[in-house]
């Protein structure tokens, strides 16, 4: 949760926009990621949060602007000074430094959670399996859920899944950690123990980018806060206070309406 102000940032957003057909999602998103920084996107559902998540690592390629990521930018190699498309296996190769996790888990449903930890780990980065396999334990471990190494993922509650698809995550070692919603599906009583393992993961300086409508985690774990709204970036600043003393009439009015939301959805 330290930022290394001087360090290259993990993101950099520079006037990114994205169109589908006539609807323009993104129009020109600037927003730079420090090292180490945890920023929570928030915003009204449209808005294009996950659109920009998906920017960031390339499941959607950008129609305007730059994004770099770690140094480098996302999708296209820089010889000479001409810009190339990369291919299909750089892609998959620079996208590996970055972790995202889903509102829905997306776990393999036919494997169990150890075989779900290692998989990409064995196939992409071609690991020896006693490697993978010692990393998936103690990543296991990290989230609480040694025990459950041999068990299905549909033996599982939704906030072990979720936590499971953040340990998977993790194996690949990735530098950024990208979470869109990822306690929105859960019931109630099992979104504490994700955050906390999100809260974790914080403290032990991962750079992460969460969208989220956690409110209290946003203020408390989150760097900053990024307040998007219709395809800009609003309002952003540190989280208590965007959160607290909002500025933009846009921003006060969403926060009104989410805070107003009954705790059980
Ligand atoms: P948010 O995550 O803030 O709710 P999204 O990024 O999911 O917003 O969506 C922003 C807009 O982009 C919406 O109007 C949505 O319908 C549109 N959109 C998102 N993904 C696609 C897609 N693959 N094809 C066409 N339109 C899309
Ligand atoms: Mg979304």
């Amino acid at each position: 949760m330290t930022a290394m102000n001087n360090a290259e940032p993990m993101v950099k957003a520079n006037a990114v926009c994205k169109d589908f057909g006539s609807n323009q999602v993104l129009k020109g998103i600037d927003l730079h990621v420090q090292q180490g920084e945890v920023v929570c996107l928030i915003g009204p559902s449209g808005s294009g949060k996950s659109t920009f998540l998906r920017c960031i690592n390339h499941l959607e390629a950008i129609d305007g602007g730059r994004m770099w990521v770690n140094g480098k930018i996302v999708g296209y190699e820089l010889k000479g000074n001409r810009l190339y498309e990369q291919s299909h296996n750089e892609i998959c190769h620079s996208r590996s430094d970055v972790g995202m996790v889903f509102q829905q888990f997306n776990l393999f449903p036919h494997m169990t959670v150890l075989q779900n930890l290692i998989e990409a780990p064995r196939l992409v980065r071609k690991e020896r399996k006693a490697t993978a396999v010692a990393r998936a334990k103690s990543l296991l471990d990290k989230v609480g859920l040694s025990e459950k190494a041999d068990a299905y993922p549909r033996q599982l509650s939704g906030g072990q899944q979720q936590r499971v698809a953040i340990a998977r995550a993790l194996c690949m070692e990735p530098k950024l950690m990208l979470f869109d919603e990822p306690t929105s599906a859960l019931d109630p009583e099992l979104v504490g123990e994700v955050l906390k393992v999100m809260k974790d993961l914080a403290t032990s300086g991962m750079t992460m980018v969460v969208v989220t409508h956690e409110m209290n985690f946003a203020r408390d774990v989150a760097d900053r806060v990024v307040f998007m709204d219709d395809g800009y970036v609003v309002e952003e600043g540190p989280a208590r206070d965007v959160i607290t003393n909002p500025q933009n009439e846009r921003t006060k009015a969403f926060l009104a309406s989410v805070l107003a939301e009954p705790a059980a959805a």
